[in-house]
C-alpha cells in the first residue's frame, strides 16, 4: 500500500495529530493508499509557506525564462514517469487505461504549454494620453499572490496541472488540494515537483476533505485567490465564504450540456459523437453531453443506432485496454446515479437501455452503473435539469430548431453544447444562440490549451486555458507616467492649487 504525506515548503510532513485517511480502488474496493488528513493547522502551515514564498521568496521574482524552465522540467518528468502515473490514475479513479494514458500525456503537454505562457511578456503599452497633460500609460500584469487551488476527482492529474500550470506561469505561489476521492496522482506529482527545481513554498500540495481542509483554505485571510473546480453547490459555498475576505475567485462548476442533432446531420458520425459525449469516462465529465436533443423526424432511426452501439460498450477491468467503461469513482457516486435513474423512472421517462448495475462477474466488486438511456424525457424533469455525473443520457425530442434552442437554454447550467449538421452555416447559427462557454460543431469533449473554457450561468465564473485563463491568475495594474513634466500643463492646478 502506498503512503503519502503532505507536501509543504519543499518537505514531506505528516498531518498534525498524524491523522490519515484511505483512498480506495473503485474497481477492487481494496485500499490503494493511506494519505495524510490535513486539518486547519496544516492548512495554516501550507498557506504560510506559500505566503512567504510569494512575499519574499524567489518564485515571483525569477525571470520569465527561469519560471518557464521549471515548468518545462516538470512536464518532462511527467513524461518520464508516465507508466506509473497511468497505473495509479486507473487504480485511484476507475478511469479506463485508454483515458488515463491520454490524461497523463495531456498533463505533460499542458505544463509544456504553461511554460510557453510563462515566457510571454504580458505587460502592454496603453494608448498615450495627450490631453490635458501628456502621459505614457502601461498595463502591468502581476501575479495575484497566494492561490488556493481545489479540484475534483474526475480528472485528478489533469485538473492538478490545469491549476498549477497557469498559476505558476503567472508567478503566483500555490496550495493545491486534490479531491479526497483521488489524492494519489497529485501526491505523485508533488514528488516530481520536488525534483524539478521549484523554490520552497512555491507549490504546496495537501490532502484532506472539502469541509475541513478545503473550507479552511477558502476562508484563510492570507490566501489571495481561490481557483475551484467542482460542483455548483460547493462553488456557491466557496463564493459565500470567500466573500469574507473578498478574495478573487474562479469557479469551474457543473453542467448539463445539450447536444443538438439537426435533421441533416451525418448519422454515421453523429451517433458515435452522441455516445462519446454522454458516456466518455462513465459520464463523469462536467461538459458531458447529457441531454440529447433529437428532431422528431429522425429520432427513432437515431435512437435505434445509438442503442445498438451502447449495448456493445464493454464494462470491465479499467486496466484492460478493451474496456470502454470502468467503475464510477465511489459507492457514494454509484448510489447518486442509481438514485437519479429511479427518479427518471418515477417521472415517467421511457428507459430504453441500462438502468442498473451490470451482471457480469468481472464487475461484481466495482462501483459500476450500466450506460443508461431515457427517451421522451420532459425538459423540465429532474433527469433533464440536474447534473447526474454518471452514464445516464436523457433524450428529448423536438419539433423545430427554435424549439431545440429553447430547450437547450432552459437550464441553470451553461458549460458546453453541441450541434451536429452537414451545413456549417446552419450549425454556426445554432451555436451562436446557445448560452454556453464551449460549443462543439460535429465534435465533443475537445478542449484546447489555447481556447478559453468555462461556464455561463451557474456553470461557473471565469475561464481556464488560453490567455483568458492565464489572466485570471493576474492582477491588472495601470501605471500612469506623467510626461508633461511642467506645472503649466497640469490641469489640477486649476482645481486645487492656485497658480502663482
Ligand atoms: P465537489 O464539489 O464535491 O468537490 C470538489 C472539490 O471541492 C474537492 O476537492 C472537495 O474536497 C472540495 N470541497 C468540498 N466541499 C468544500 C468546501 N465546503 N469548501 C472547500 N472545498 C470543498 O465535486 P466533485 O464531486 O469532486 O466533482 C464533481 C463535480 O465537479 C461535478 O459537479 C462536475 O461538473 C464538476 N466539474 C467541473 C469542471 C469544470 O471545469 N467546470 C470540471 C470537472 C468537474
Amino acid at each position: 500500500m502506498r503512503e503519502y504525506l503532505l507536501y509543504i515548503d519543499n518537505e514531506f510532513v505528516a498531518a498534525s495529530g498524524e491523522r490519515t485517511f484511505a483512498s480506495v480502488n473503485p474497481f477492487t474496493r481494496e485500499q490503494l493508499a493511506q494519505c495524510a488528513f490535513a486539518g486547519e493547522a496544516d492548512v495554516d502551515r501550507a498557506v504560510a509557506a506559500a505566503r512567504k514564498a510569494f512575499d519574499s521568496g524567489p518564485w515571483p521574482r525569477l525571470s520569465r525564462s527561469e519560471r518557464a524552465a521549471a515548468l518545462k522540467a516538470l512536464s518532462d518528468k511527467i513524461n518520464e514517469t508516465a507508466n506509473l502515473l497511468v497505473e495509479l490514475e486507473v487504480a485511484d479513479s476507475g478511469s479506463t487505461i485508454r483515458k488515463a494514458k491520454e490524461d497523463v500525456a495531456l498533463s505533460a503537454r499542458s505544463l509544456n504549454n504553461a511554460s510557453k505562457f510563462a515566457a510571454l511578456e504580458l505587460d502592454e503599452p496603453l494608448d498615450s494620453v495627450s490631453r490635458p497633460g501628456v502621459s505614457k500609460n502601461l498595463l502591468v500584469r502581476e501575479p495575484v499572490g497566494v492561490v488556493a487551488a481545489i479540484i475534483p476527482w474526475n480528472f485528478p492529474l489533469k485538473m492538478a496541472v490545469w491549476k498549477l500550470g497557469p498559476a505558476l506561469a503567472a508567478g503566483n505561489t500555490v496550495v493545491l488540494k486534490p479531491s479526497e476521492e483521488t489524492p494519489v496522482t497529485a501526491m505523485e506529482l508533488s514528488q516530481l515537483i520536488h525534483g524539478a527545481g521549484f523554490p520552497p513554498g512555491a507549490v504546496n500540495i495537501i490532502t484532506g476533505t472539502g469541509p475541513v481542509a478545503g473550507a479552511a483554505m477558502v476562508r484563510h485571510p492570507l490566501v489571495d485567490k481561490v481557483a475551484f473546480t467542482g460542483s455548483t453547490a460547493v462553488g456557491k459555498e466557496i463564493m459565500r465564504s470567500a466573500a469574507g475576505t473578498l478574495k478573487k475567485i474562479t469557479l469551474e462548476c457543473g453542467g448539463k450540456s445539450a447536444n443538438i442533432v439537426l435533421e441533416d446531420a451525418d448519422l454515421s458520425i453523429a451517433v458515435d459523437g452522441a455516445l462519446y459525449a454522454a458516456f466518455y469516462h462513465q459520464g463523469q465529465c462536467c461538459e458531458a453531453g447529457t441531454r440529447l436533443l433529437l428532431p422528431e423526424s429522425i429520432a427513432d432511426e437515431f435512437l435505434g443506432l445509438l442503442l445498438e452501439k451502447t449495448r456493445r460498450l464493454r464494462l470491465g477491468d479499467p486496466m484492460d485496454p478493451a474496456t470502454d467503461l470502468g467503475p464510477l469513482v465511489s459507492k457514494r457516486q454509484q448510489d447518486v446515479v442509481l438514485g437519479f435513474i429511479a427518479k427518471g423512472k418515477a417521472e415517467g421517462a421511457s428507459l430504453v437501455t441500462g438502468g442498473g448495475m451490470p451482471a457480469s462477474p468481472v464487475c461484481a466488486r466495482g462501483f459500476f452503473v450500466e450506460p443508461t438511456i431515457f427517451d421522451r424525457v420532459a425538459g423540465s424533469s429532474r433527469i433533464a435539469q440536474e447534473e447526474i455525473f454518471g452514464p445516464v443520457l436523457s433524450v428529448i425530442r423536438y419539433a423545430t430548431v427554435d424549439d431545440a434552442v429553447r430547450i437547450a437554454n432552459d437550464s441553470r447550467y451553461g458549460l458546453g453544447g453541441g450541434v451536429w449538421s452537414r451545413d456549417a452555416d446552419k450549425a454556426m447559427a445554432v451555436a451562436r444562440r446557445l448560452r454556453a462557454g464551449t460549443v462543439w460543431i460535429n465534435e465533443w469533449h475537445l478542449l484546447s490549451d489555447r481556447a478559453p473554457f468555462g461556464g455561463y450561468k451557474q456553470s461557473g465564473i471565469g475561464r481556464e486555458f488560453g490567455l483568458d485563463g492565464l489572466r485570471e491568475y493576474t492582477e491588472a495594474k495601470h501605471v500612469h507616467i506623467d510626461e508633461a513634466r511642467t506645472r503649466d500643463k497640469k490641469p489640477w492646478y486649476d482645481v486645487v492649487v492656485p497658480r502663482t
